[in-house]
């Protein structure tokens, strides 16, 4: 059995290196030039920057126990970043007592780890599979992959679906699941500073009806670019609003936004923005945790199944390579 994982995320990294740990011969695809989706941090002259992830939390003992692993090998370090709330105009100290991991020193390490004993196709777009009743033929600007008697699709929802798209005509249970949007956009904006903030904060919730929703000091993490670099993103309601916005404008918003909610005067050098198309969950869309189809031998796992954060997303590979393997 050979087993095609389209998507090198934290999910299909996930799902392809149990598979292997139970045996499996497995391939992985990204279009990406090396591993982590939207875990990547950007790499700079200067360092990398977060600009995707933030970081992660565990909850599942599964999961604790991953981080546990990753801990010991290096790739994760807790965050230690001090946090704060902005609501009603005012910002104020919101310690609390959760472990925040970051990848050390980019976010997508954690994810490369996972891959390190698996096939990984790179950078390799698949952009047409077929099925012919038992196997899945992948192809990628009309050249062949190869024949795979199973596979899964570890792409956010609206990806996976214009892979699917001929397949889902003909199955009605699989076209609902992208009958609603699961993920909504981000806008996010990198703003290097000529000179150190005095606030005394490296992550800010900003809550209430704000264009902002999340602001983190760069610098305040381990391997990331020095400097004061600070990392605005967007609300869902506002990326959505201006999904097609000039990115030279959406950084002009992000410095006013970042001095008001800061409530200092700000020098900036540079800014960097990038448009998340696919994001962040939204609220109202059903957890499934992964689909797996014997009938079809396709399985589909990613965040957009499982709640919308790195966790979620893990575990949504984990658990759908838990199903095949034991298939
Ligand atoms: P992805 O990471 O999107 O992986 C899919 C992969 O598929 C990509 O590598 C892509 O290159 C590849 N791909 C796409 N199409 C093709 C194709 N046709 N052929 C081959 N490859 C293809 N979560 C948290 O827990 N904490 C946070 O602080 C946090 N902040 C976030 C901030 C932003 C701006 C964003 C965008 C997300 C954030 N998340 C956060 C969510 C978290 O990043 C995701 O839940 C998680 O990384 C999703 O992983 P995934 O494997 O499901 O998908
Ligand atoms: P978490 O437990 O740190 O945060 C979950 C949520 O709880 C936060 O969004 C915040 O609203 C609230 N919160 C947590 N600690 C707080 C504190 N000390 N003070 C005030 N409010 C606090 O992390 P998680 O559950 O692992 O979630 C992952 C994070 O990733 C969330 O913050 C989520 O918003 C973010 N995310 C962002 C995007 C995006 O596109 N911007 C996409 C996916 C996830």
């Amino acid at each position: 059995m050979t087993i095609a994982v389209i998507g090198a995320g934290i999910a299909g990294a996930a799902c392809a290196s149990e598979l292997v740990k139970q045996g499996l011969d497995v391939v992985v695809f990204d279009k990406g030039l090396s591993a982590g989706g939207r875990m990547s941090s950007k790499r700079t002259p200067d360092g990398y920057l977060d600009l995707g992830a933030q970081y992660f939390t565990a909850r599942a003992a599964v999961f604790k126990r991953q981080c546990e692993n990753w801990l010991t090998l290096g790739v994760i370090t807790p965050w230690q970043g001090r946090l704060a709330i902005y609501e009603n105009g005012t910002l104020c100290a919101s310690p609390d007592q959760t472990t925040r991991y970051i990848g050390l020193p980019s976010m997508q390490k954690p994810v490369q780890q996972l891959l390190q004993q698996v096939k990984l196709n790179s950078p390799c777009r698949v952009d047409t599979i077929k099925y012919d009743g038992t196997h899945w033929q992948l192809y990628s600007d009309e050249q062949h992959l190869g024949h795979f008697s199973q596979l899964v699709i570890a792409l956010p929802q609206q990806q996976a679906a214009m892979l699917l798209a001929e397949h889902l005509l003909q199955q009605p249970q699989l076209q609902a699941l992208f009958n609603a949007e699961a993920l909504l956009p981000c806008w996010s904006v990198n703003i290097e500073l000529d000179a150190a903030t005095s606030v005394p904060f490296d992550g800010i919730f900003v809550k209430g009806d704000n264009a902002v929703s999340w602001l983190a000091r760069q610098n305040s993490k381990t391997g990331r670019a020095p400097g004061e670099q600070w990392l605005v993103h967007f609300s869902p309601a506002f990326s959505q609003l201006h999904l097609e916005a000039d990115a030279a404008q959406i950084s002009k918003v992000a410095v006013a936004e970042l001095q008001r909610l800061l409530g200092e005067d700000i020098s900036v050098m540079q800014t960097l923005c990038h448009r998340w198309r696919y994001a962040q969950q939204a609220p109202d869309y059903p957890v499934h945790s992964h689909i797996y189809r014997t009938d079809l031998s396709l399985g589909l796992c990613g965040d957009w199944l499982n709640g919308g954060r790195v966790e979620n997303a893990w575990l949504s590979g984990y658990q759908l390579a838990r199903a095949l393997s034991y298939d």
